[in-house]
């Protein structure tokens, strides 16, 4: 798999003193909040897990996924839910665990959909982001990482479900995936 990386952004420990300090923080802001973390499957399953594990205040967590329609390395925005929530969220501080926010049109529709059924809180905490191709705008409460806009896997991310198990974040070589959009 490695020789399909281009480059390594981002190291197994860089990743894990980023996520320490994004913990810390969400630790700090929902203080006797009991907040619900929603994890979007499947690519935020690794930042989820690790996450937890640095937030030292009472929490539960939730698993939504979704699948959005388009290109293969490209989303349209267009999201269709194949798992929902199991937990009422209405009154609950939610928030919600992605991989990574690129043009935005999936957290976009994401959060409309969350916001209509009343939480007291919602937020966006992502992994990655990658600010430069975004159409819609987002509010990324909490990020670990931004990124260039290359096609990144590894640490959960994927290509056609390939690449989730690499401890780190690379760039993925473009003669992987170039004439098969
Ligand atoms: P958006 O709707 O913000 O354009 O895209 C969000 C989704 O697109 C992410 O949850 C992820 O599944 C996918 N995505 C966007 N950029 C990348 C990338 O660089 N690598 C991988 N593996 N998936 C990406």
């Amino acid at each position: 798999m490695k020789e399909d990386i281009k480059e390594i952004l981002f190291s197994e420990e860089e990743i894990k003193n980023r996520v320490k300090i994004v913990g810390k923080k969400i630790s700090e802001d929902y203080k006797g909040k009991f907040p619900l973390l929603v994890c979007i499957l499947r690519g935020a399953f690794m930042f989820l897990a690790d996450l937890v594990r640095e937030i030292e205040i009472p929490m539960s967590v939730d698993f939504m996924a979704i699948s959005s329609y388009g290109g293969r390395t490209e989303s349209t925005g267009q999201v269709k839910i194949l798992k929902d929530l199991d937990t009422p969220i209405k009154g609950r501080h939610v928030l919600i665990v992605e991989d990574i926010v690129d043009t935005g049109l999936t957290m976009d529709a994401v959060t409309r959909l969350l916001g209509t059924r009343k939480p007291a809180s919602l937020k966006i905490a992502t992994l990655l982001d990658k600010v430069e191709r975004r159409k819609i705008p987002v509010k990324v409460d909490y990020y670990g990482f931004r990124v260039p806009n290359e096609f990144v896997v590894g640490y959960g991310l994927d290509y056609e479900e390939k690449y989730r198990n690499l401890p780190f974040i690379g760039i993925l070589k473009e003669e992987i995936y170039k004439g098969k959009e």
